[in-house]
């Protein structure tokens, strides 16, 4: 059997009727970037999540970027995140001149361990970059307190949280600013790239508004030095139409996740954990072992395929040598980057297709 780690064809032949008809209007109207298409799908989704403001850009990458440049992280600023978590996250706090500071993570849940949090801030904190990462949320209270204590920005990394909870919060409401992907592969995947911000403070929403369009707010116009970030209708229209199945989808990939549960759990490896105060919504799961590399290479030979989210923790990346980071600084990240492995999951994945994992998992445990 040959099973892939995320198959978007069922779900795109799942709705393709209203799909392409959204498409096809949107090619009928000639109406490309933002416009009235685009403004639907950001009411759609600050009424999903809650949040008074919805600001479509181009990518989650932009998003992150838009929402430092609106907290003002410029130059010699440190932001404190974490280092287990894809590249954008601290790429954009790079990209501003700005030195991401990075807190070693929770060995359970691998979001940022919020007891370390402290002790790395100081005068040139500006603001806190927790991810929620695999679809479940850090522990935003303490964030927030810290945030709160300090005179901190909080931007939310949500790009793989979509419709998670903390405390029946959704991800990307709690801090200052939101910040979603539509990467395709994300749970809520546009046919391209896209991203959004979500925000409650007026300020703060007026800045990425105008931020995205080269800082201006009157066309032609320009009071800050901003970017081109725009959502595109095309994206829009997808996005609105999938979003209407999302709560249906994540309660599928729950149903998956608890049958990976239930089946794995007589096995050495280790199971992801949900805190009590959230509701994950699986963008991965993630199991963990010491021979990971091992059990990659069995599975890959009978033909399901895993990934490893993420090889190499950001503090060891090459590109961030110069904030002077070596193996060994932060054991808990280094750990997870050797033993984690994403299982197939998506919400059509089928019940015989799971008990192949499960079986090659147990074969290559129990039977040598
Ligand atoms: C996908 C992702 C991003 C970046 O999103 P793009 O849309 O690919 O730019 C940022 N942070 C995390 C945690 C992600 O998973």
């Amino acid at each position: 059997m040959k099973i892939a780690s995320l198959d978007l064809k069922r779900q795109y032949k799942s709705i393709q009727k209203e799909i392409d008809s959204a498409v096809l209007d949107v090619l009928a109207s000639q109406s490309f970037v933002l416009g009235h298409y685009v403004e639907s799908f950001e009411k759609s989704m600050a009424n999903y999540c809650g949040a008074k403001y919805a600001i479509g850009v181009a990518s989650g990458t932009d998003a992150l970027l838009l929402a430092l440049m609106a907290c003002g992280i410029k130059s010699g600023d440190e932001v404190i995140t974490t280092p287990f978590t894809f590249f954008a996250t601290a790429g954009s706090i790079a990209r501003l001149g700005a030195l991401p500071v990075f807190v070693d993570i929770d060995p359970v849940t691998y979001n940022i361990d919020v007891n370390k949090i402290a002790s790395v801030a100081n005068k040139n904190t500006k603001a806190l970059l927790p991810v929620h990462l695999f679809g479940q949320c850090a522990e935003m209270d303490t964030i927030l307190e810290i945030a709160r204590d300090k005179g901190l920005h909080v931007i939310e990394d949500a790009a793989q949280a979509i419709g998670a909870l903390y405390k029946g919060k959704q991800a990307g409401t709690m801090g200052d600013i939101g910040c979603f992907s539509f990467y395709p592969s994300k749970n809520l995947g546009a046919y391209g790239d896209g991203g959004l911000v979500t925000a409650n403070d007026d300020r703060l929403a007026a800045l990425v508004k105008s931020l995205r369009v080269h800082g201006s707010v009157t066309r032609y116009y320009h009071e800050y030095v901003g970017i081109n970030s725009r959502l595109d209708a095309l994206q829009a229209v997808i996005l609105n139409t999938k979003l209407k199945y999302l709560n249906e989808w994540s309660e599928k990939r729950r149903t998956v996740a608890a049958y990976y549960d239930e089946q794995l759990r007589e096995t050495p490896v280790r199971l992801p954990k949900i805190m009590n105060c959230n509701t994950h919504i699986y963008h991965q799961y993630m199991i963990a072992t010491p021979k990971r590399d091992l059990l990659k290479e069995h599975l890959s030979r009978h033909g399901i395929e895993t990934v490893i989210y993420y090889p190499v923790p950001l503090h060891l990346q090459k590109c961030f040598e110069y904030l002077g980071y070596k193996p060994g600084d932060l054991p808990v990240s280094e750990k997870a980057a050797n033993e984690v492995l994403a299982m197939p999951i998506f919400p059509e994945i089928t019940r015989e297709e799971q008990d192949y994992v499960v079986e090659q998992i147990k074969n290559f445990f129990f039977r040598k």
